[in-house]
């Protein structure tokens, strides 16, 4: 393993109105290296007047944002975007130091971290409504799109500086502002976004980025009247909560919520590539990835192979600090996401699960857990129904299209599925029997900044990315007009 050398990581501040702020008498909680179990800086928390204060100054910034035309506000974003690459190095570094992933995967997420702050430049330039003729010659109806107001943001540490592009881009492009808050485990990846966006000359006061108690700071913000719309990306626990928050201002909310993934796979598929594909999805991020694969049903022919399968590839992967090249999976993000995993693998176990692979946590420093393989799961395992949000892969066997479907629609989860099958009739029946919000035939690739991203059921409500991601930030106004 390869230390993180010192002066690596600088402990973040927050910023509002333009104002980068250190922690000084404010409360704060450390930034441990997951690969290490080290802090390696503190995050401070922000108080009720840097709230309030940050509140002022989006309502301030957002009088004035929302008239910058959008091909200006677009050429604002295009710049971060720039500035995001050419920091690309440190940017992703900062990601792994904080949660873990390998720098490969941390540089991944910048490169499609700028490509979606482009399409948001860009979409944001057609924010723009109709005009309907009226009943009477001398009349007109205009439909118009404007911003809904300033918003406030909520997002995970899983994708930190994808995230806070996706939260931020999207807001900034259809002439709102925001206040966000991004996962206090890893502060540094999402101001990094909002440096690039701020020297690219986002005006002090649009974009805010805070920390502290989770629950304190969403209290404060949505009691506020400013705040006008809420963008939520987290558990769905978390989510609900939010949405009855939110509930009493009725103010507007997108919710990007947790997932429980099922991969059918038919006898008739490419079930190596099913295999390879497989795989490499699963561990990625250390699985800690809403759309990641988790439930794989076979169907019966193909089964015993691909258990056999994806056990061999599993027990390959290697396993280290993100920062050594070698490493292809990194620790988990802290020891409790670790604990939590490792309970839900020992339950499966106890009701008569079969360990393919993996199965235990790996030394003693830092939170890193094998990547685990399970079979034959019985249906009352809790990882049956319980996000892992880990490295673990579930493997059941099916009989037919039905009890293919039957199996993955069962799950309140409805974010992404994905099917590998080489009959058109099966793709067709799956393609409208499927309940989620992104289905992935023959492919794990499911999302493109062009693309919506977002879930059904009680994977959450609304979009991110595509023209849906801008939409989300706008109103309607219709005038009617008689000259
Ligand atoms: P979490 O819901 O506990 O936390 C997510 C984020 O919300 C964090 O920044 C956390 O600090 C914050 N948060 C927690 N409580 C809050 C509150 N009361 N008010 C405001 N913010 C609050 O989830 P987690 O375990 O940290 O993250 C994993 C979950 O996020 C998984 O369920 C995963 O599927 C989901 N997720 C969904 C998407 C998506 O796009 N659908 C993407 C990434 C992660």
């Amino acid at each position: 393993m390869t230390p993180a050398a010192p002066g690596d990581y600088v402990s973040p501040t927050l910023l509002i109105d333009g104002d980068w702020i250190e922690a000084s008498e404010r409360e704060t909680q450390p930034v441990v290296n997951p690969a290490t179990g080290r802090a390696i800086g503190v995050v401070p928390h922000a108080t009720t007047a840097d709230l309030d204060r940050a509140l002022a100054a989006a309502e301030r910034a957002f009088a004035s944002w929302r008239h910058v035309n959008p091909r200006e506000r677009g050429k604002i974003l295009k710049k971060a975007a720039e500035l995001m690459r050419e920091r690309q190095e440190d940017i992703a570094r900062l990601a792994t130091l904080e949660m873990g992933k390998p720098l490969a995967e941390a540089r991944l997420e910048t490169h499609f971290a700028c490509e979606e702050m482009e399409w948001f430049a860009e979409e944001g330039r057609r924010s723009y409504g109709r005009v309907i003729p009226g009943r009477l010659h001398d009349t007109r109806f205009t439909v118009v799109r404007e911003p809904v107001g300033p918003a406030a943001g909520f997002s995970a540490w899983n994708f930190p500086i994808g995230n806070a592009a996706r939260k931020m881009g999207s807001a900034l492009a259809a002439g709102c502002t925001m206040v966000y808050k991004p996962g206090e485990e890893a502060p540094a990846s999402a101001l990094a976004v909002a440096r690039c966006l701020v020297d690219a000359g986002v005006p002090a006061g649009a974009i805010a980025v805070v920390f502290g108690v989770p629950d304190t700071i969403s209290r404060h913000l949505l009691a506020s009247p400013i705040i006008r719309k809420v963008s939520f990306t987290g558990s769905v626990a978390v989510g609900k909560h939010l949405i009855k928050l939110a509930a009493d201002g009725l103010r507007r909310t997108t919710m990007e919520l947790g997932g429980h993934a099922p991969v059918l796979v038919f006898d008739d598929a490419d079930i190596a590539n099913a295999l390879d594909m497989g795989v490499l999805r699963k561990f990625r991020n250390s699985g800690q990835v809403c759309v990641s694969p988790t439930r794989f049903y076979v169907q019966e022919a193909s089964y015993k192979h691909f258990c056999e399968g994806f056990a061999e590839r599993a027990g390959k992967i290697q396993v280290g600090d993100g920062l050594d090249a070698s490493t292809q999976m990194g620790p988990l993000v802290h020891n409790r996401r670790r604990d939590a995993v490792e309970a839900l693998v020992q339950d499966a176990v106890a009701k008569g699960a079969k360990l393919l692979s993996g199965g235990r946590r790996i030394g003693n420093d830092g939170s890193f857990f094998e990547p685990t393989v399970l079979a034959d799961v019985p249906g009352d395992a809790r990882i049956m129904s319980e996000e892992p949000f880990g490295p673990v892969a579930v493997l059941n066997p099916f009989t037919d299209l039905d009890d293919a479907v039957r199996k993955a629609n069962s799950l309140p989860y409805g974010l992404a599925a994905y099917a590998f099958t080489s009959s058109a009739a099966n793709i067709v029946r799956l393609g409208d029997a499927i309940e989620a919000g992104m289905v992935g035939i023959n492919s794990f690739n499911i999302s493109m900044p062009e693309t919506p991203f977002g879930g059904v059921k009680e994977s959450g409500h609304g979009s991110e990315v595509g023209m849906e991601g801008i939409d989300a930030f706008l109103v309607t106004k219709t005038l009617s007009v008689t000259v």
